[in-house]
């Protein structure tokens, strides 16, 4: 705990330094709270150099509050295709959507107001209103945790309830009256850039006289591992046609999320977005899923149907290590489908897909040139 002139010197060798070290980031430019609030809900999964061109070319699309708020749900997950996680896409729609409804169009600058908005959480609004209105409110997430730990060598699971609480009573102590937004920007930025989860580099650091963790030379240990949770394998196998014109088959994402798909299961891990027919499976996929196929699409043409197998696709998404297997199957006509749409396999960026379903029509297209096509 810092005495009064402690915490003094402490807000001040770290402002000092934020202020001179900043990383130049696009939405530290203008004080603006809806960049602040897409800069926020982009950086949530995505790493910053990431996010970077989607940022600009999301703002170039979607200018204001407005723009998104009355653009094509299709054109948003399009923009934001490639940055997995659409539902904060759709939740940052959705919110917008009520700031014309109940703000007329302006960022709310009430605590109350903005959490009430779709997709917006304590960290996020804490950090909306200290950056754009320089409301006292201190942010506190995985990052600034960290630093907070190391700093009087917090021990055990951060996320823990109670001990999240004092970390958050911590932080509000620190916080800055005067600067609130440059404040916690500050707190962030020596999480990310000198207080890393590994090799902190505590020799550049601006406040390193005041942190506990170094003094006992355990800052690196902390935070403590948590508990993790047991990963989940998922074996899923996905039909991707392709006619003489490379043409193949993508399926919408169901109208409402929360709908039940069907009674096959088409896993809600792909169907969000456009995606290929796919079923989860647990054994024999290619019988499976041609049972799926047919069931899905009845056709006389599918009987000949020849299900080739197109490599395997990894990928994981939280505690889920999903195994994808591409099915190519090659026809003279696409299958007549509901709601299915047809584009080039060479390029389904036409339609807002996620990763997974562009690395599974890769592996397909990498399939088609090894193997001829049947007449
Ligand atoms: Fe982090 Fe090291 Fe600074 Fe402590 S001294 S806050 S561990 S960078």
């Amino acid at each position: 705990m810092l005495n009064g002139s402690e915490l003094a010197t402490f807000r001040k060798q770290l402002l000092g330094w934020f202020r001179q070290f900043q990383r130049d980031l696009p939405w530290r430019r203008i004080k603006d709270p809806y960049r602040i609030w897409l800069s926020e809900i982009m950086l949530q999964q995505t790493r910053v150099a990431a996010a970077i061109p989607y940022y600009e070319r999301f703002l170039e699309r979607f200018p204001d509050v407005r723009a998104l708020a009355a653009a094509p749900q299709e054109e948003i997950l399009r923009a934001w295709s490639g940055l997995g996680y659409y539902s904060r896409a759709r939740n940052l729609q959705k919110a917008a959507q009520q700031i014309v409804a109940k703000h007329g169009g302006q960022f709310p600058a009430r605590m109350d107001d903005v959490l009430a908005l779709p997709g917006i959480g304590d960290y996020t609004a804490a950090a909306i209103l200290s950056i754009g209105f320089g409301e006292k409110y201190a942010v506190l997430d995985g990052n600034v945790a960290r630093v907070l730990a190391r700093l009087s060598a917090i021990r055990g699971d951060l996320r823990e309830a109670t001990r999240w609480q004092e970390l958050q009573e911590t932080a509000d102590r620190l916080l800055d009256p005067q600067s609130p937004g440059d404040w916690n920007q500050a707190m962030m930025e020596l999480g990310a850039t000198l207080c890393t989860p590994k090799s902190p580099q505590c020799l550049l650091c601006p406040v390193a006289q005041f942190c506990e963790g170094r003094k006992l030379g355990i800052a690196e240990s902390l935070p403590e591992k948590r508990k993790k949770r047991a990963t989940v394998k998922v074996t899923l196998a996905a039909a991707v046609f392709a006619d003489e014109k490379d043409q193949t088959l993508l399926l919408p994402p169901p109208k409402n999320t929360k709908e039940k798909t069907s009674a096959d299961h088409v896993p809600t891990l792909v169907s969000k977005m456009w995606h290929f027919p796919t079923i989860s499976v647990t054994a024999e996929p290619a019988r499976n899923l041609l049972a799926f196929l047919r069931k899905r699409m009845p056709a006389v043409q599918s009987r000949r149907w020849q299900l080739i197998p197109a490599g395997k696709v990894r990928h994981a998404v939280t505690y889920r290590a999903i195994t994808l297997l591409p099915f190519l199957i090659h026809v003279k006509k696409l299958p007549r489908c509901r709601g299915a749409r047809q584009v080039p396999l060479s390029d389904i960026s036409g339609l807002p897909a996620s990763n997974l379903t562009r690395k599974v029509a890769r592996s397909a297209l990498a399939a088609a040139a090894s193997v001829p096509a049947m007449n």
